[in-house]
Parts: C-alpha cells; structure tokens; sequence
C-alpha cells in the first residue's frame, strides 16, 4: 500500500499580489476520511481550497496528491488527477438542464462507481427534474445537483464549500446525510463549513483556521466547546 497520505499540504503558502493569505499550512488527509475545515470569515479557507484545485498558484512541492506534487498544475488537470471541488454557491450552467449539468461533470471522468444512475438513486429529486433547467431548482435542489456536478468525475477526493449555505435546516439535513452514502463508497471528503457544531458532527477531523494559519487540529469529537471557539475567534 501507498505510505503517504492521499492528500497533504506542506508549509502551504499563498498571496493575492503582495497580500499573504495563508502561512504555512500543514494539512493531512487519509483515505476515506472526512474532514472538516472551519474558521471565521477572511479565515482562509476558500484560499485554501483554491490553493488544491489548482485556481490559485502554489508551490509544486507543497501540495501532494497520492505522493505526486501537483501544486500549481492547471485546474483541469488537477480534476483529471481526482480532486473535484463543489464549489461555494453551488455554480450550476444556467442554461442547461439539471442533467446536461450532471453531464458536464463527467468531462474528465475516472473510472468509478459513479454515474447518472447511481446519483439519481442518491437524489431522486435530481431524476425527475433531469429535463428541467437547473434555474428551476430550489436552493437545495440545487446543492443536490453541485454535488452530483462533482461525483460525476469520480473523484479520489471530494472538496466542498458551504454546502449549507443559504439553506434552511431541514435542507442541509437531507444533504448531509447522503454523505455517508458516498464515504461508503471509500471516498474521501473535505468540507468547508460555517456551522462548527455540524462540521465537528459529520467529520473525523477539523482543521480551524485562523487569519491563514491553523489555530486547532485533530479528532473533531476531542474538542471542548470553549477550544473550539477559542481558536475560530482567537483570544
Ligand atoms: P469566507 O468564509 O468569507 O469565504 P474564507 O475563510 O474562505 O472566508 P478567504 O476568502 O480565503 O477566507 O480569505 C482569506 C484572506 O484573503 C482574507 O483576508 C481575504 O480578504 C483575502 N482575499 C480573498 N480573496 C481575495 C482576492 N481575490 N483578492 C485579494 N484578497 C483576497
């Protein structure tokens, strides 16, 4: 088997011009785990996300693949390699229907468990709206189609932006609990989330971030309320 993770950063740096926004990010992240990454506002964690498909530059050597350096490869090659990224809002082609945008995530397709059939089991809503413009969905319905945007190149690693984002309670619930039903199928997720309380309940691990640097790292069931709080807001 491969001895290093299937996905790391190491002393990851990165710069909007001449403004740092992350300093030095050690991240780990094994096979089939989920892990979760918070942190206020302006924290970093989009940079950060951005820093591992490939949207912001970064160092070759800092960003690791399955034991291969591919920071600062182009974006779509970083797909092709296996990570895929649901993006913040959700980004769905206006213009197509919820199945043409499916579809368009199959461009750079591994081969996997994952197709039209398998994700319209995961999300019926998706298989009787597939004709459907995806402006036609609701906020949820939406996320539903983002995350399948995202399965459908069946990736090595899943990374995820605010799935909850804008969307009520009831809603995020029905999201998140097709999470397990893609871990099940040994992948491998990051999430990016605002709400602690949920990313501490559907992870292994966290990763918080503060003003571009780790502030607290480990089991996500290890941490007090207070630690958590202490290094989301700082002293
Ligand atoms: P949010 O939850 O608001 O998305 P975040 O944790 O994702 O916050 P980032 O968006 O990664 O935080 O921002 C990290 C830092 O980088 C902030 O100081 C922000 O102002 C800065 N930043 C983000 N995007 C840009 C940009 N396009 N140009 C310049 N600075 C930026």
């Amino acid at each position: 088997a491969n001895q290093s993770p299937l996905l790391c950063t190491h002393a990851l740096e990165a710069f909007y011009g001449d403004a740092q926004a992350l300093f030095g990010i050690d991240f780990t992240l094994e096979q089939g785990e989920v892990v979760a990454i918070i942190g206020a506002n302006g924290a970093g964690k989009s940079t950060f996300l951005k820093c591992l498909t490939g949207l912001l530059r970064a160092p070759r050597e800092a960003v690791r693949l399955a034991g291969e350096a591919v920071g600062g490869l182009p974006p779509g090659e970083i797909v092709r390699r296996g990570l895929a990224l649901v993006p913040e809002g959700r980004r769905l082609f206006p213009s197509l229907s919820v199945q043409e945008n499916l579809l368009m995530g199959s461009c750079s397709r591994r081969s996997g468990p994952w197709d039209l059939q398998r994700l319209y089991r995961l999300f019926p809503v998706l298989q009787d709206k597939r004709h459907a413009p995806a402006t036609s969905l609701s906020g949820g319905q939406q996320q539903m189609a983002a995350l399948g945007r995202a399965l459908m190149s069946n990736p090595r690693v899943l990374l995820c932006d605010e799935l909850s984002l804008g969307l009520a309670p009831i809603v995020i619930g029905e999201i998140y609990r097709a999470l397990p039903q893609v871990t099940a199928e040994g992948m491998t997720v990051v999430i990016v989330e605002q709400d602690v309380g949920l990313a501490q309940r559907v992870s292994r691990r966290l990763y918080c971030l503060q003003e571009g640097r780790v502030s607290l790292q480990g089991r996500s069931d290890s941490f007090t309320r207070e630690q958590v709080s202490q290094a989301y807001f700082g002293a």
